[in-house]
């Protein structure tokens, strides 16, 4: 795994006068300098199914996802990386002209397997992939095994210097992950979806403790599921000229946009010291027009 740049991983604090007029403190967890494609939290889910399948003696791994699946690209490369093969199942028919995202992953090596809409709600393999050889990986790496993985995530800042830890939620397999590792903070999720209302459910199949109290706002998904207006990008934008921290359309620009929304609002006691997760996901802004973000 010598192309993953752990060393990359930095603590950034930022100095935002919102922030510092509500004496709220704010870091960043920069975990999208790992890799520039298996950038942020897919790296850390993917961890422990990648050495599980490996140590399975499985040659070959299959996983599920859109066409500008985060997850499709950073299994395509830790695959590569580990030196074995994967498919990537698509949801929808073939486009004439495939995605950066798929592109890149084919280039890694990938095979794409585009399947209906319906064939994949079921998620049911296509025959000649059901191989007992295969070693599966659900859609967004979600399962314990994930979880397990993204709780590592911890390893790379010191807990004890904050009071709350903030994070994106796609699947909720990181959230978990953090709330495992870290069972006396406050961990709050931002969902990135439109009325997922089967998330918090979702996340508490993974925890350690399953009462333990999961906090999660629904209110930032900005239309939906990698939607968004033009709002969220002119703060993506500013929030860019005042740190200096890219942030992606699809999470941590959302992340970062419910964070200052909720210091605003008072959300936040004073003296409150926030740690964001940078969970990656640049790769994801390709798919925008080019002069929609000045970085
Ligand atoms: C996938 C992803 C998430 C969501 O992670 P889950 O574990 O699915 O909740 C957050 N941020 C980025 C950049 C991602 O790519």
């Amino acid at each position: 795994l010598k192309e993953l740049r752990f060393e990359n991983i930095t603590v950034d604090n930022v100095t935002i006068p919102l922030f510092a007029q509500k004496k709220i403190e704010l870091s960043v967890l920069r975990i999208d300098q790992l890799h520039k494609v298996v950038s942020g939290n897919k790296w850390f889910k993917l961890r422990y199914y990648i050495s599980e399948a490996i140590e399975q003696k499985k040659e070959h791994i299959v996983t599920f996802g859109g066409a500008y699946s985060n997850h499709i690209v950073a299994t395509a490369a830790a695959c590569r990386i580990s030196q074995l093969a994967c498919t990537g199942i698509i949801r929808g028919e073939e486009p004439a002209s495939l995605s950066p995202t798929l592109l890149q992953a084919k280039e890694l090596g990938m095979q794409l397997v585009f399947i209906s809409r319906e064939e994949y709600a079921g998620k049911k393999l296509p025959p000649r992939l059901e191989d007992k050889d295969h070693y599966i990986i659900n859609e967004g790496g979600y399962g314990r095994t994930g979880a397990k993985g993204a709780a590592s995530i911890t390893d790379h800042f010191f807990p004890a210097d904050y009071s709350h830890i903030c994070c994106a939620v796609g699947t909720g397999t990181m959230m978990a992950g953090l709330l495992n590792a870290l069972p006396a903070h406050e961990v709050i999720g931002i969902s990135t979806m439109k009325n997922n209302l089967q998330l918090e459910d979702a996340i508490r199949q993974l925890l350690n403790e399953p009462q333990h109290p999961i906090q999660l706002f629904h209110d930032y998904h900005f239309g939906g599921y990698a939607k968004y207006k033009p709002d969220l990008l002119s703060f993506m934008n500013e929030f860019y000229k005042t740190t200096g921290i890219p942030s992606d359309f699809v999470y941590t620009g959302k992340l970062f946009y419910a964070v200052n929304d909720l210091a605003a609002k008072d959300f936040f006691p004073t003296g409150s010291k926030l740690l964001l997760i940078h969970s990656g996901g640049l790769q994801g802004n390709r798919s925008l027009s080019k002069d929609t973000l000045i970085f």
